[in-house]
Order: structure tokens, then C-alpha cells, then sequence
């Protein structure tokens, strides 16, 4: 047998010899004692270094305009930081607010403010609704999920493509059901699996027909300029093809420099339709008297411009395509034409979507893990972290020196090989 044929189509002896094979790999794995962890989507530290110059930054304390920011107000933010989102996520900046330095808080406080006020458009505030329901893509990401079963919101799954969620699938979801309120979407590079939302999944998106009046796509633009290739695809253009098809708040746009700059001390911003943004900023004048401009200045002097932000972006690139390069050659090397696991080399994003012989992710995160090797919880990127089939796991490439992501790696491959074998010969 070479490493090219499908272990379904083995003889039960050639199936038990290869089983032998795979046992006394993953035993000399093990004796390696390897501390490796491929769960984290972070930067790595040679990734934030390109940012140390930040610290340093600002140099005044005026923005063009001639606006203090060392002081209280201006709760959109700084109208330059706001200009180098709108240039980057193709939007007009009267619809951009700059806030602090987390996008996954602006989710947070526009779900809150939809669930006990309503939207714009609401015949009442979703926490009167008798149930709320939101339209899944899977794999998706986690902490999206968690937030909906935090607040009680039913998650319905549609399948991930490769051009974004199954549009068909979801058009059936929300077409007469009006409790189903929204939906989740990674449109670029998307956490975990790496599609991109084609511009005309987007626009039968933002033009289907749903029951609810007051239907809210969060868009969550988090990788939109984390391109791994010199390919460097343009997300598809929610808010315009929203106001062409008539429905100008349903999508509402989000994103942030935490993996352009700082993770944790990056710029976080929301766009949306006119209505939308007032909306969201008169809840928030409730909240804050005005964002971090001293940091949106920071981000403004050291970018200048969006294409600042993109020349950036490339030695983002330059660290991070050889870790994504290593992840498909380790995984090819061992289990190319095996048939038994399935993944795609991502062109931009943090994560490689693995999937491995049905019912057997967990016991390969299991192998993994008793070798050393750290993976996320197979399930993750489900809600409830449920995985009908168990059969995904998110490898997350970007923390680890290169070194350690080949090691990891070419462990992982044997346990992905494995688990597929006991699972065949049991
Ligand atoms: N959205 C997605 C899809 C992510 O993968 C992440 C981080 O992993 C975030 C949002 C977090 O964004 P922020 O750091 O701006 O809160």
C-alpha cells in the first residue's frame, strides 16, 4: 500500500499492520514530550512587535480638526480613524463609529440594547418576543455562539460553503418565521474555515425576504484585510446592497485593528445605515461620554492612511503564510489521499478548518492533548459546542514559532491517522 490509497478500500490485515504502524508512531510522538498549543487566535509576538512603534504614539494630542483628545466627547470617535475604517471596509465614514478596543463589545451592546429595546424597526424590544431566534452559520465562531445561548437565543444551523452561508438555507429559515431575529456571518476569512461570502451570497442576504420586520445580520468583518495570499479580496459591500434591496438596516458591520495592531489595545468599530448608527449611539451616550481618541490618534499617526493599515497587512503576511504553509504540508505529507480527513489551505484569516473521519474529532483532540499537543475542544465551533457529526476541529497556527507549528503539526497527523484506524477496526 502506498500513502496514496484510501483506507476504506484496505484489506482487514493491511488495515491491522497499518493500525500497528500508526500505534508505534504515536508512541515515539509521545516519548518526544512536546509542549505545543495550536489552540490560541492570536498574534504572535513577532506579529505585535510590528506595532511597537505605537507606544510611542501619539506625538501631540489634536487631531486635524484641532479636537483634544485627551478630552471627554466625541462618541463616534476621531473623524480620521473613523476615515481609515470606512476606506478598509468600503463604506461611506458618516456610517463608521470608532469605539474602544474590542469589537466583540459592540455585539455585545447592540444585542443587548435590540433584546431589551428594540431596533429602529421593531414592533417591540426582542425580550418580549415569546422566543428569539438567530440563524447560525457552521463552522462558526465560538464566542458568537456563547453570547446567543448566554442570552437565551435559539441557534438554528445553516452549512458554511465556500462562498458563505448556504443562502438557500437560510432564505427557508427566515422567511415565516418572525421570531427569527438575525443571523451571524463571518463574511471574510471566516472564523473558522476561511470562506469568503461571495458578493452575490451577500446580496441575497441583504434582499430575502424574512418575516421578521426588524432582521439584524451581524456582520462581523474581523478579518477583512488578513490576507495570507497577494490575492487580496475585497469583502463584498453589505451596507450598499442592503440599501439597494430596500432593507438599509439590516446588516450591521463590525470590526477592529486586534489583529492588526494590539490585540488587546487595538481600535474596535461598527458601520450601519444611517438610523441604525443613531440608534446604537444614543444607547451608547447612555454608556460613555466618548472612546479612547488618545488611542485612535496612536492609530491614526502611525497608519496615516488606510493603505498605511495595508502595507501593515503584508508583514502580517509575510510572519503567517509559512505557519499556514506548514499546517497543509504536514497534513498532505501524512494524510493526503487517505480519505480521511478533509481540509482547505485558508487565503487569509487566523484558522485551518480540519475535518477529520466522522466521530472521531474528539478522540483525535484527545490523542493530541495525552501527546502534548494542545488543541481547541473538538465542538468548538459549534453552538453549544455540539458537533453532530464530530468530525471538526480549529487549528490556530498563528501563536506558535514556525517550528512548532511543523512539530505540531506532523503530531496531529498521526493522531488524525490513528483515530481513523481504531475507529475502522473496531
Ligand atoms: N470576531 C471574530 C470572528 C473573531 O475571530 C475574533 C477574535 O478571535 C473577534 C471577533 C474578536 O474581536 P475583538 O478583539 O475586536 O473583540
Amino acid at each position: 500500500t502506498t500513502a496514496a490509497t484510501p483506507l476504506s478500500s484496505l484489506s482487514a490485515d493491511d488495515l491491522a499492520s497499518r493500525l500497528d504502524d500508526a500505534r508505534a508512531d504515536y508512541k515515539a510522538l509521545q516519548a518526544r514530550g512536546l509542549v505545543l498549543d495550536l489552540t490560541r487566535g492570536k498574534p504572535g509576538p513577532d506579529q505585535l512587535d510590528l506595532s511597537e512603534g505605537l507606544l510611542r504614539l501619539p506625538t501631540g494630542h489634536k487631531d486635524s480638526a484641532g479636537v483634544d483628545v485627551r478630552n471627554y466627547g466625541g462618541l463616534e470617535g476621531l473623524t480620521e480613524m473613523r476615515a481609515i475604517f470606512a476606506d478598509l471596509l468600503g463604506v461611506d465614514v458618516t456610517n463608521v463609529v470608532c469605539g474602544g478596543n474590542s469589537s466583540l463589545t459592540m455585539m455585545h451592546q447592540v444585542l443587548t440594547a435590540l433584546l431589551l429595546k428594540g431596533g429602529p424597526d421593531s414592533p417591540r424590544p426582542w425580550s418580549q418576543e415569546p422566543v428569539v431566534k438567530f440563524v447560525c452559520p457552521v463552522p462558526g465562531y465560538d464566542r458568537h455562539f456563547t453570547m446567543l445561548a448566554e442570552f437565551g437565543i435559539e441557534m438554528l444551523t445553516v452549512p458554511m460553503t465556500p462562498d458563505g452561508p448556504d443562502p438557500v438555507a437560510v432564505r427557508a429559515l427566515v422567511a415565516d418565521d418572525p421570531t427569527v431575529k438575525g443571523m451571524w456571518i463571518v463574511p471574510t476569512y471566516s472564523n473558522p474555515t476561511g470562506a469568503v461570502c461571495s458578493a452575490e451570497v451577500a446580496a441575497e442576504l441583504m434582499a430575502m425576504p424574512t418575516a421578521a420586520p426588524d432582521f439584524r445580520i451581524l456582520w462581523d468583518n474581523a478579518y477583512a484585510v488578513h490576507h495570507l495570499t497577494e490575492r487580496e479580496t475585497k469583502s463584498a459591500d453589505a451596507l450598499g446592497l442592503a440599501v439597494a434591496s430596500g432593507h438599509p438596516n439590516r446588516p450591521i458591520m463590525f470590526a477592529s485593528t486586534s489583529k492588526i495592531t494590539f490585540a488587546g489595545a487595538g481600535v474596535a468599530a461598527l458601520a450601519a445605515s444611517t438610523d441604525n448608527k443613531a440608534w446604537y449611539l444614543e444607547r451608547l451616550s447612555l454608556a460613555s461620554i466618548g472612546p479612547d481618541k488618545v488611542n485612535h490618534l496612536r492609530h491614526v499617526e502611525f497608519f496615516g492612511t488606510a493603505d498605511g493599515v495595508r502595507t501593515h497587512m503584508r508583514k502580517h503576511r509575510d510572519l503567517l503564510a509559512p505557519k499556514f504553509e506548514a499546517v497543509d504540508a504536514a497534513l498532505s505529507a501524512r494524510l493526503g489521499g487517505l480519505g480521511i480527513a478533509e481540509w482547505v489551505a485558508p487565503t487569509g484569516g487566523y484558522f485551518v478548518n480540519l475535518d477529520v473521519m466522522d466521530g472521531t474529532a474528539s478522540r483525535v483532540v484527545t490523542l493530541a492533548k495525552e501527546a502534548g499537543i494542545a488543541l481547541t475542544p473538538a465542538g468548538a465551533a459549534f453552538p453549544h459546542s455540539k458537533d453532530p457529526n464530530d468530525r471538526n476541529i480549529r487549528l490556530a497556527p498563528s501563536f506558535p514559532a514556525l517550528e512548532e507549528v511543523e512539530l505540531a503539526m506532523a503530531g496531529v497527523a498521526v493522531c488524525v491517522e490513528l483515530a481513523a484506524l481504531e475507529k475502522l477496526t473496531s
